[in-house]
């Protein structure tokens, strides 16, 4: 069993805040995906044969490219490996590209799950995101994409400058009135060389403080909870069942296969665990789709462990203090002085010999992490 991503890196432009590998340039998208056949082609022995447990079109943003070249790439895939009806298929998509046409042809081909970049249903704070679509396109996309497709996610982004925590309420509720399988919630951050850390900088622009952020996770949490909804991730909340497999794996460490410049994956042959990165330049990877690589390693016994607590804590899976023990670099009466100064800030609990991250301590994963690895 294996999940595939492929990273497609073509955006209409790029928001002020947004620091991912993409392009602007539409008049790649064809040699983008003859690249993507022969890099395919080039890694199937690494699928080959198995089941697919999901498949996740990222970005970049899917929606912008014509269904035909996701359907031509699903059929190279359903060749080489088993993808059935239980296989999720994930494309991430923005509102301003979405019409019932394309949502019919999106889910004639296979797709059966929607992600949907719809950060807010206020008109106000998507201009100042700097987002093409206005909150009358997200709330009829979404009543569209719900009677298509059996799980519909958004994306909500709490933290532009100026919202209050008002404003935020109403934007969690318009959400919740959608009754959506699913809701990622971001706190928006300042990723360096983005226009809006040059505007923050020449006091162009002011984001809201860390406690005001942190009011604004608290609420998004305890209202999506309160409706039902699982916190299954530091950013995600699902109903019952509908979580993202594809995230899900990889926040597990299972083996997850990426396709496209920029595109991480994890393998597992036997003992053995590699991960490694596509380049991110389309040039490079146009040049050679199968080769061209940022960086290849096989993890040593310390990456496994940091890997395991790190990714554990996100996902509120259980540790067990005898592993912890084996792990933590400072010996076991520091790791023990770790846990109960950790128990008395109510970030993690302690049950049965079992660690685990606090609804509380979900703001403070990585600092939880730093203290159990000692890092
Ligand atoms: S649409 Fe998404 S991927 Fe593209 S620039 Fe905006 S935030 Fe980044």
């Amino acid at each position: 069993m294996i999940c595939l991503y492929v990273h497609i890196p073509f955006c209409r432009e790029r928001c002020p805040y947004c620091d991912f590998f993409l392009v602007t340039k539409p008049g790649f998208v064809e040699r983008f995906f003859e690249a993507l056949a022969v890099e395919t082609t080039a890694k199937a022995s690494l699928f080959a044969g198995q089941a697919i447990e999901a498949i996740h079109f990222g970005g970049g943003t899917p929606s912008l490219v014509s269904p035909s070249f996701i359907d031509a790439w699903l059929s190279q895939i359903s060749g080489l490996a088993q993808i059935s009806s239980e296989t999720e298929i994930t494309l991430e998509a923005n509102p301003e590209d979405l019409s019932p046409a394309s949502l019919d042809a999106l889910q004639a081909l296979g797709v059966n799950r929607l992600s949907i970049g719809v950060q807010s249903f206020a008109d106000r704070k998507l201009k100042a995101l700097g987002r093409a679509h206005s909150a009358a396109d997200a709330r009829r996309v979404v009543s569209e994409a719900l009677e298509r497709f059996r799980s519909v996610s958004i994306d909500l982004m709490c933290g532009a400058g100026g919202e209050t925590l008002a404003e935020w309420e109403s934007d969690l509720r318009a959400a919740l009135d959608l009754r959506l399988q699913h809701i990622s919630v971001y706190m928006l951050t300042l990723e360096e060389k983005t226009r809006l850390w040059r505007d923050v900088r020449k006091g162009l622009r002011r984001l809201p403080g860390e406690e005001a952020q942190a009011a604004m996770y608290r609420l998004a949490a305890e209202l999506l909870c309160g409706a039902g909804y699982g916190h299954y991730e530091i950013s995600n909340f699902a109903l019952e069942g509908r979580h993202s497999r594809y995230n899900l794996a990889s926040w597990m460490r299972e083996p997850y296969l990426g396709f496209g410049p920029a595109a991480h994956s994890f393998l597992v042959s036997g003992e053995a665990q590699t991960r490694f990165s596509n380049a991110s330049s389309l040039t490079k990877y146009l040049a050679d789709p199968a080769g061209a690589v940022d960086f290849r390693e096989a993890l040593t016994d310390e990456q496994r462990f940091d890997e395991q607590v790190f990714l554990s804590l996100r996902i509120r899976k259980p540790l067990s203090v005898g592993f912890l023990r084996k792990g933590h670099k400072l010996g076991h009466q520091h790791l023990d002085s770790v846990l109960v100064r950790l128990q008395e800030q109510g970030w993690i609990g302690v049950e049965s010999g079992e660690v685990s991250l606090t609804e509380a301590g979900f703001l403070f994963a990585d600092l939880v992490a730093a203290e159990l690895l000692s890092a």
